[in-house]
């Protein structure tokens, strides 16, 4: 078996190995394996593909908030075609959940993000077709943009060829092994070696990290369904939000003419090619026809895509407590995409024995709380206790 020698290994060519490889590339010889004939096959290409400050989180939606300057306005011949376009994004809320609103907009009004709040019925301004008389107020997030996935994914794996790095597909990740302070990656044909490992394999990052012998880090997939179905004929849905109920129980979006709901549907799964599951769909279309006017009389396109969480849901993004050159980037949840950018920065910065970015350390966050070492256990009540240290931004 023949031996290719790089500076840095990254396993995984979904958005985070490819934005991952795109910052190291500058610092060395970067090697991406993906295991599938093309990048991008697994959760990136199944996304929803916006971006939203108001989405996931804390940590993660602060690294949106840190990603927006690149998705908004990228390298000079990054792309041919702009990377997000506007959509906006509405958030309704019923009569109890609207201390849970107003929450959310102070943390965004700290962050500088634009938003408007109104009232249900104001709200049908925004998106004609919602039973106003379900919710009781909505905040509109304005900046909120749809995400063109193909061309960001397309624009970091070809700057990365053309700064000497390598993307090898149908190149399964079978082993690992760290002698003499080089890592042995071995796929079915080829072995390569490098000092620094990046573990950016979605689903699958803690079968990778299994391969390296590590202990168990509890960093696991979740499959959510997908469902398209024509919108009422004649409706302008071009100018429709993402609108989503602050009780996370579903969200919709225009998508090529089509409407794409979820039912926010969160089942764990083994790692997989996930599929859409029947009773999602179905509790998809009651949540559409319970929350809006619209009818869904005939499902045009569903899918499955995986959803990889920490117990906390926070990034897990860093250096292995059990061996440094070991990074990991993961957890990504729903928030992959619009924050890959920043998250990227902030993996890379780990790889390179580096300090965080300054802009991504001012939005608090701190090696410790995005580190896979920390302890993340739910509380008696099932909550998700907050880690580390979420100083606030004032
Ligand atoms: C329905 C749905 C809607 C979503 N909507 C949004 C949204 O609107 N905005 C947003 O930002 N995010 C959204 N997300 C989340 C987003 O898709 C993920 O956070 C993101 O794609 C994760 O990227 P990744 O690169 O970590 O994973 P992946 O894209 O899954 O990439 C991991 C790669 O690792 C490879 N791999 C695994 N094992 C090996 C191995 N042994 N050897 C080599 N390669 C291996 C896999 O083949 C895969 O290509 C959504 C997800 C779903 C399912």
């Amino acid at each position: 078996m023949s031996t290719e020698i790089a500076d840095f290994i990254v396993i995984g060519a979904g958005i985070a190995g490819a934005s991952v490889a795109y910052e190291l590339s500058l610092h060395g010889k970067v090697v991406v394996l993906e295991m599938e004939s093309a990048a991008g096959y697994h959760s990136t290409g199944r996304s929803a593909a916006v971006m939203s400050e108001n989405y996931g989180p804390a940590l993660w939606s602060r690294l949106v908030t840190a990603s927006r300057a690149f998705l908004e306005t990228p390298p000079d011949g990054f792309a041919s075609v702009p990377l997000v376009t506007p959509r906006g994004a509405l958030f309704l809320a019923r009569e109890h959940e609207q201390a849970k609103l107003a929450t959310q907009a102070d943390e965004l009004r700290r962050r500088g993000a634009t938003i408007e709040l109104a009232t249900a019925e104001e709200a049908l301004r925004f998106c004609p077709v919602i039973k106003a008389t379900q919710f009781a107020s909505a905040l509109y997030e304005p900046d909120c943009k749809d995400i063109d996935t193909d061309a960001l994914l397309s624009g970091y794996l070809r700057v990365l060829r053309s700064r000497g790095g390598q993307l090898i597909t149908s190149g399964k990740v079978t082993g690992l092994k760290r002698s003499a302070g080089v890592w042995k990656v071995s796929t079915p044909t080829t072995e390569f070696e490098a000092p620094v490992v990046v573990n950016a394999a979605g689903g699958w990052v803690q079968e990778i990290a299994s391969l390296a012998g590590f202990s168990y880090r509890n960093v696991v997939p979740f499959r959510r369904t997908a469902v398209v179905f024509d919108p009422p004929a004649g409706s302008s849905i071009h100018t429709w939000p993402m609108t989503f109920d602050v009780a996370e129980t579903f969200y919709f979006k225009p998508e090529a003419g089509r409407i794409m709901v979820s039912p926010v549907d969160m089942s764990p799964s083994e790692p997989c090619d996930a599929q859409a599951d029947e009773l999602e769909v179905a509790i998809a279309i009651d949540r559409i026809e319970t929350f809006t006017t619209m009818e869904v009389r005939t499902v045009k396109h569903k899918w499955g895509g995986l959803r990889t969480f920490a117990p906390d849901h926070e990034p897990v993004i860093g250096s292995d407590p059990e061996e440094r050159s070991f990074i990991w980037l993961a957890g990504q949840g729903g928030n992959g995409v619009m924050a890959g950018a920043a998250a990227a920065r902030l993996a890379a910065s780990f790889a390179l024995g580096a300090d965080i970015p300054s802009d991504i350390a001012a939005l608090g966050i701190t090696p410790e709380n995005v580190s896979p070492g920390r302890t993340c256990v739910m509380d008696d009540s099932g909550t998700l206790p907050v880690v580390g240290n979420l100083e606030s931004l004032e």
